[in-house]
């Protein structure tokens, strides 16, 4: 494994961790505050920087990059300042609301959409989740009905980010209700199909300027032509989401390093008892502990972007182990910058108290912490099996 970077990729992270620091560290605490997204303004200048879905081959407007370019990318604009929130949207846009197209669509699905979502024109999500079925994903409700050329759709979708501000999506539903699993299929969906609406946006504790609402499909017509991948593979396009998504959030070391450093400063120039607390043995400590965590995170993250550049399939294993131990990571690391910051630290203006109250979303969104360690274990231990109890009294 070599995780030496090119002359490019420096110039790469330097100027996205530019951008991040100049155009959207400015900004985090009033879109946080406001629960509002990226203002279109820098959306585009996202894309003129081909920072959107730079991982789509050329032929439909992407640069191609590699994971790893997609990684230190991500992380670099988090070190920059850019909130978890707006890379938790972006994601969903260019990446949970995309590689199912990308993976498992036609050509014609993929000219169609894929240019206008590395353009920046279109806003992408990924429609999973229902009221009822969060972990247990595909004991799904939302139905689909074929009728004639088109699919009728009906149910709810829960927890949805970008919700409020998307164009188009992908939604899973049921064709086949006797199949389990083999009977939800995949759809694409734009904003204006008959049938589409928006629930209200969720006022939610952390990553704020990522809107997160439900969506609703009712008596909801989609073309045929939008079918993705076929009828019954919509549990394999969840999977391949799932997956990336869980490879995709290596972003969050950024955060963890943006915290160091303000924590490093902060530890120089913060005097109590006639000295710098980052004199004090608690406070250096804090500090090298998160240092570890970053290391530790790093290697993870780049081992699984190796493995996808080297045209070798991680293992559900490698990504449950990842974001597993970056959820855990992230929270832990934002406690500390909390506590090295003491009282200030909770207090709005800064910036710490808003990683804190984002990092616990990480171990919720995109499989919980909890369901992490079940595929791990199953990995180790292979399935739960049935046994007869026997009671002695
Ligand atoms: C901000 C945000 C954004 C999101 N964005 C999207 C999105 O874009 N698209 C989308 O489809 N979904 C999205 N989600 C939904 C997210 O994937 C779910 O919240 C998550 O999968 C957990 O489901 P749940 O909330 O229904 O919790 P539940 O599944 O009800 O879990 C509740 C608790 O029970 C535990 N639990 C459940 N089952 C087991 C088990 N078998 N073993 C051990 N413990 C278990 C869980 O770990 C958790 O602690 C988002 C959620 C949030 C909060």
């Amino acid at each position: 494994m070599d995780f030496s970077l090119t002359k490019e990729q420096h110039q790469l992270i330097e100027m996205v961790e530019d951008f991040a620091r100049n155009e959207v560290a400015p900004l985090t605490r009033e879109m946080d505050e406001n629960q509002t997204f990226l203002p279109p303004g820098v959306w585009k200048k996202m894309a003129d920087l081909n920072l959107l879905a730079s991982y789509v081959p050329e032929e439909y407007g992407g640069l191609g990059l590699s994971a790893m370019d997609i990684l230190i990318t991500r992380q670099a604009w988090a070190r920059g300042g850019g909130c978890l929130g707006s890379l938790l949207s972006w994601g969903a846009s260019d990446g949970i609301g995309t590689v199912g197209i990308l993976k498992h669509g036609n050509e014609q699905q993929k000219k169609k959409y894929l240019p206008g979502i590395v353009s920046g024109d279109l806003i992408s999500c990924f429609a999973l989740t229902e009221p009822d079925s969060g972990s247990d994903a595909f004991n799904m409700r939302t139905r689909a009905v074929k009728k004639g050329d088109h699919y009728v759709l009906n149910g709810t979708k829960m927890f949805i980010t970008n919700g409020p501000i998307c164009d188009i999506g992908i939604v899973l539903a049921v064709t086949d209700p006797s199949k389990g699993p083999l009977g939800i299929s995949a759809f694409i969906f734009e904003k204006d199909f008959p049938g589409f609406s928006r629930g209200k946006k969720i006022d939610k504790m952390g990553m704020r300027s990522s809107p997160t609402s439900e969506l609703i499909f009712e008596d909801c017509i989609i073309p045929e032509e939008n079918l993705l991948g076929g009828e019954g593979m919509g549990a394999l396009v969840a999977n391949t989401t799932l997956h990336w998504e869980r490879t995709g959030m290596g972003f969050a070391i950024g955060t963890m390093e943006y915290n160091l450093n303000l924590c490093k400063e902060y530890a120089l120039q913060r005097y109590q008892f006639g000295e710098p607390i980052g004199n004090f043995q608690a406070i250096r400590h804090r500090l090298a502990e998160m240092k570890i965590d970053i290391e530790a995170a790093k290697y993870l993250f780049y081992r699984m972007a190796w493995l996808i550049d080297t045209n070798q399939i991680p293992a559900i294993l490698d990504t449950s182990v990842c974001k597993a131990f970056l959820s855990k990571a992230l929270v832990k690391n934002a406690d500390a910058a909390i506590s090295i910051f003491g009282g200030y630290g909770v207090c709005s203006e800064y910036p710490v108290q808003r990683s804190y109250r984002d990092a616990k979303i990480i171990e919720i969104g995109g499989g919980t912490y909890d369901i992490q360690l079940n595929m791990i274990a199953t990995a180790i231990v292979g399935p739960r099996q049935k046994v007869k109890k026997k009671y002695s009294g």
